[in-house]
């Protein structure tokens, strides 16, 4: 057999690894790129992202490109384990790690962190972020013309708080968030900027939302994970017999699924939003708990416009929404369902809405 085939089917073997049976980077299954001067298998996005930062990885396709002995011998001794050990030695806890399907910042970041700033390659690495107060400007998106204007943002771990500032700072601040009900999730096609972020917070059993970014990626990320840092104190003192892996989750939620249904009730149908306008939130538990999801046509529902009906049935009541389309309805009934087969936490108990 040539090299150049043997070379190819062992490179196919060590891919087949375990440790290499996902991508390094994203956790994406069956890799089928690699980083050759860092040792590591690595999905096809992800080698996109690889190729942009040429002075820190190169990239080949283990299918379609030419490895030479000396190439497929180093990987061989390289590999996803070995590089996991080297570069993700000190990872925070809390830090976010992206997957498969998260926005571009989030992936080009972690990488960067890793792999070029070597973020965590040491245990003393000062890192901005994980100290307790995290500030700087960041644009946000005024609230009456939608124009996004430079805001200055403190995040305090001393209090609990994230406080925004006009330009005029010695008039204080123009708000004090306070950082147990608040959640940030990266939203770049909404707020139409690639480092947009969408901050959701609660005051008074209401929601709002803060979208702001920074033209840094770098700096966005330190945001996001600024934020996680501080929940993640703070749930540590509200949930102090709760385990890592149970509060990890709740530092930030990407919302499983968002858009308009209209809803159904003894008034007239509106429309029920998880968005910038929100008439209300529903807290879903399990169905050990009662709760329970089930596609539906009510005779005599009053949701005008919108025919897929879904229903919500709680212990005290039940709710109709209305989907423009079936695919719609699906994909509520499929996010709801998965909620509601979640075993409750007491974090869960504590927090009364589930936002979906
Ligand atoms: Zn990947």
């Amino acid at each position: 057999m040539a090299n150049r085939d043997k070379n190819k089917k062992t490179l196919l073997e060590l891919a087949k690894l375990p440790d290499n049976s996902c991508c390094a980077d994203c956790g994406a299954s069956d890799p089928d790129w690699a980083s050759y001067n860092l040792g590591v298998f690595i999905c096809l996005i992800c080698s996109g992202t690889h190729r942009n930062l040429s002075s820190i990885s190169r990239v080949k396709s283990i299918r379609l490109d030419f490895w030479d002995d000396e190439l497929v011998q180093f990987m061989k001794l390289n590999g996803n384990g070995a590089a996991k050990d080297l570069y993700e030695k000190f990872v925070p806890v809390f830090y976010y790690r992206p997957q498969q399907h998260d926005c571009e910042v989030l992936r080009e970041q972690w990488i960067r962190a890793k792999y070029e700033r070597l973020e965590f390659k040491e245990d003393n690495k000062l890192r901005s972020y994980s100290s307790g107060l995290y500030e700087g400007l960041l644009w946000k998106k005024g609230k009456d013309n939608g124009q996004f204007l430079k805001r200055k943002f403190v995040l305090s771990e001393k209090d609990f708080s994230l406080k925004y500032y006009k330009k005029d700072e010695s008039k204080g601040a123009k708000a004090i968030i306070s950082i147990k009900n608040l959640n940030a999730t990266f939203q770049p096609e909404k707020i139409g900027h690639a480092n947009g972020l969408q901050i959701t917070y609660l005051v008074d059993d209401h929601t709002r939302n803060l979208f702001v970014y920074h033209e840094s990626g770098q700096e966005i990320v330190n945001w996001f994970n600024a934020i996680r840092a501080t929940r993640f104190v703070y749930l540590k003192t509200a949930f102090p017999t709760a385990t890592d892996d149970e509060l990890i989750p709740w530092t930030t939620r990407n919302y499983l699924k968002e858009g308009f249904m209209e809803k159904t009730g003894p008034l007239v149908g509106y429309t029920l939003t998880f968005d910038a306008v929100e008439l209300g939130v529903i807290f879903i538990g399990t169905e050990h708990h009662g709760y329970s999801v089930n596609e539906c046509m009510p005779k005599g529902a009053r949701g005008n416009k919108w025919k897929c009906g879904l229903a919500v049935g709680t212990p005290n009541r039940q709710f109709i929404f209305m989907c423009e389309q079936e695919r719609e309805r699906k994909e509520w009934v499929d996010a709801l369902r998965h909620v509601i087969s979640k075993p409750m936490l007491p974090q869960d108990y504590a927090s009364k809405t589930y936002h979906i």
